[in-house]
């Protein structure tokens, strides 16, 4: 009796590990297959009519940009797109904020991220989709961005099988010192998601390549402004007056040793006062100046001790010629980014996903950059990662920088960045899938 009973639990345990080992089989796409994938995504996303439709979004974009907040068609756009698909979402979040879903409506969630906002600048190069609206440009690539998204949401939309989990579509208003990161973090937009992806296009990396480094990448920053308050007077008398043109000098050649004296040789710093506005004529000493400028470093700690020395600088060395001053940091247009921190383990997965699609030797070590991006409010919350896309225009003779009223990319690697969003996404929901979350709690990277 007891070795029957025995013999039965056995077999009951067998039948019950077959099963699970069948439906194991079922539920997860093989190794081999998952190697493929950011391939044949590739592949995909290079077909005649994807490419061309993601071509026709981004001129579309750029021929008419729109600032922070006011991205009204672009976001209208977006939707249209999202409803040709078949894709739900969201809408306005800050203000014109797009939250797309795809997948199993099922967790986990993670998002990928674009933004949505054009610079205030006068497009010079001359081509046929140039800027229409005067005085405003797309010359971050953030029209890519959008355009790459909507690629990779036609490519998850189209294999929804292989989607164990949900991906959320994230259009992001403000980038350019709106932080509207920020606002779409504070209007839910990342509510149960786990992990987030954003990509930049890069004008100095060849097409097939991209750019990242896994702890902090890019800088946090913080604006200032202060107002040096003197006596106005006879720029010839000046015994009669309380000079602030001497003292705001004074204070900017102070500031200056707070990074050559004062921060750590090992830890990158930038202060740059690049703003000096008082007097307007030849012989009279203005009541005032005003000066302004950022200050960036990789580290929160860095960025607050700067903060508080640069006020305390300011007001002192002002005193010191019998000036005032008052200081003021982050206002409603001059937010504080935190520094762009990049998830080491999301970094592995990057390093897989884009070694299996473009070759290991094309997934290059990025340089770490004082510049600043918003995502780092995303960071903030929950793991993320950024990485750049190699756009470089082979026909120009010399790059040309982000910001720059003749910046120009190359079309052909749109595919890339949409492959690459897409393939990101079905290789984080299997590997959590095999049974190892990737995370058990979110801390970040030590700085
Ligand atoms: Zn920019
Ligand atoms: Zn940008």
């Amino acid at each position: 009796m007891m070795s029957y009973s025995k013999g039965f639990f056995l077999i009951l345990i067998l039948f019950m590990f077959l099963c699970k080992s069948i439906f194991s089989d079922m539920i997860l796409v093989s190794k081999e297959e998952v190697s493929e994938i950011p391939m044949n995504f590739l592949n995909f996303a290079k077909k005649g009519e994807i490419f061309e439709w993601m071509v026709g979004i981004r001129r579309k974009i750029h021929e008419n940009p729109e600032l922070g907040y006011e991205e009204f068609e672009t976001s209208k756009l977006i939707r249209e797109e999202l409803d040709k698909m078949g894709i739900e979402y969201k809408y306005p979040v800050a203000v014109t904020g797009v939250v797309g879903f795809i997948g199993s409506g099922k967790p986990p969630l993670v998002a990928l991220r674009a933004d949505m906002d054009a610079l205030s600048l006068q497009e010079m190069v001359e081509w046929e989709h140039k800027s229409k609206n005067p005085g405003k440009m797309h010359a971050c690539g953030h029209d890519t961005h959008v355009a790459m998204l909507l690629g990779a949401a036609k490519i998850l939309q189209e294999h929804r099988n292989l989607l164990k989990g949900t991906v959320v579509l994230v259009f992001q208003p403000a980038e350019e010192g709106g932080g509207g990161a920020k606002k779409m973090v504070e209007a839910g937009a990342l509510e149960n998601v786990e992990a987030i992806f954003g990509l930049h296009s890069s004008t100095f990396s060849p097409l097939g390549e991209v750019t990242s480094r896994s702890g902090p990448m890019l800088a946090g920053s913080g604006f200032f402004e202060a107002v040096i308050s003197g006596k106005g007077g006879h720029a010839a008398i000046p015994q009669h007056s309380i000079d602030p043109i001497l003292a705001a000098s004074n204070v900017i050649v102070s500031l200056q040793h707070l990074i050559s004296r004062e921060a750590d040789p090992l830890d990158s710093q930038v202060l740059t006062v690049a703003k000096f506005q008082g007097g307007g004529a030849f012989n009279v000493i203005p009541d005032s100046v005003t000066i302004g400028g950022t200050f960036r470093a990789f580290s929160k700690e860095s960025l607050q001790q700067l903060k508080q020395r640069i006020e305390e600088v300011i007001v002192a060395q002002a005193t010191v010629q019998r000036c005032n001053a008052t200081v003021t940091f982050e206002t409603k247009d001059r937010l504080f980014f935190p520094p762009t921190v990049n998830d080491k383990d999301l970094h592995k997965l990057f390093e897989r996903v884009a070694g299996d699609m473009l070759g290991t030797d094309k997934v290059k070590e990025m340089q770490l950059l004082m510049g600043s991006e918003d995502f780092s409010f995303y960071q903030e919350k929950i793991p993320g990662y950024l990485f750049f896309v190699g756009m470089k225009d082979e026909t120009l003779e010399h790059p040309v920088s982000a910001h720059s009223p003749y910046f120009r990319i190359n079309e052909a690697a749109l595919p890339f960045g949409a492959a690459l969003h897409a393939s990101l996404v079905v290789r984080y929901f299997s590997d959590n899938q095999a049974g190892s979350p990737m995370h058990d709690g979110y801390h970040h990277d030590e700085l």
